[in-house]
């Protein structure tokens, strides 16, 4: 299982890095370049206890109706932010919405980053701030119900300017385990924070290698390839 919150920093991360880091949890922080720019403490702090950082893009664009340059820049000042924050470069990415083609995929593969989708959505941005039981009971519920029927399972939850407070709620807070039953600690694996040698995302030390370069599938998507097992 792979968590990955996406959008930020922003109002929940404080909260999200706290509940995470009590209990070592891995996760991956697909940030946006001007929330960094506008939050870089919380980026650094990210960097700082040991968490992956990618690239969501500079400003959230959807990126398909871009040029080449376009999307390029688009990558690329992710990157140079990132690194100025943190000395470490993104060595993965996350197209906005999921919505990619052969273009990017070609800006992917030249800069060595790999591309991850994912393959069970909360769905917990549509809280839209809310931190009421009822949002925090369906991001549990939907979490459960797509990941418990995936063999690596890549969560998609958010941590935006405006705050996720059911987000925070929904990861473990006084019992390792529960009540996000789905989240199997021990198992939880992250990408690596630097791209190290090979300049590719092949998974942690000591894992698997899932999920490996190229494309995390994502559920729903009958137009994205799927290789769960790659
Ligand atoms: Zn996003």
């Amino acid at each position: 299982m792979a968590l990955t919150f996406d959008d930020g920093p922003g109002g929940s991360t404080a909260a999200i890095l706290a509940r995470l880091t009590r209990y070592k949890v891995p996760a991956t922080f697909f940030n946006i370049g001007v929330n960094m720019a506008a939050r870089p403490s919380l980026a650094r702090v990210e960097a700082r206890d040991g968490y992956a950082l990618a690239d969501h893009t500079w400003d959230h664009p959807a990126l398909v109706p871009l040029s080449a340059a376009g999307q390029a820049a688009e990558l690329d000042r992710v990157s140079a932010e990132q690194c100025s924050l943190t000395r470490t470069v993104p060595c993965v990415l996350r197209p906005p919405g999921g919505d990619y083609d052969a273009t990017m995929l070609r800006l992917a593969q030249q800069r060595r980053m790999g591309v991850w989708l994912w393959s069970v959505d909360t769905q917990d941005w549509m809280a839209d701030g809310s931190g009421s039981s009822d949002w925090v009971q369906r991001i549990i519920r939907l979490a459960e119900a797509e990941g418990a029927q995936l063999r690596h399972p890549v969560v998609l939850m958010h941590n935006q300017p405006i705050g996720n407070p059911a987000t925070v709620s929904a990861l473990p807070a006084d019992h390792p385990v529960l009540p996000l039953t789905w989240l199997q600690v021990r198992r939880a694996l992250a990408i690596p924070a630097s791209c190290g040698p090979g300049g590719h995302a092949g998974g942690t030390k000591g894992s698997t290698g899932w999920p490996g370069r190229g494309v995390a599938w994502v559920s729903g998507g009958e137009d994205h390839a799927r290789s769960d097992e790659a």
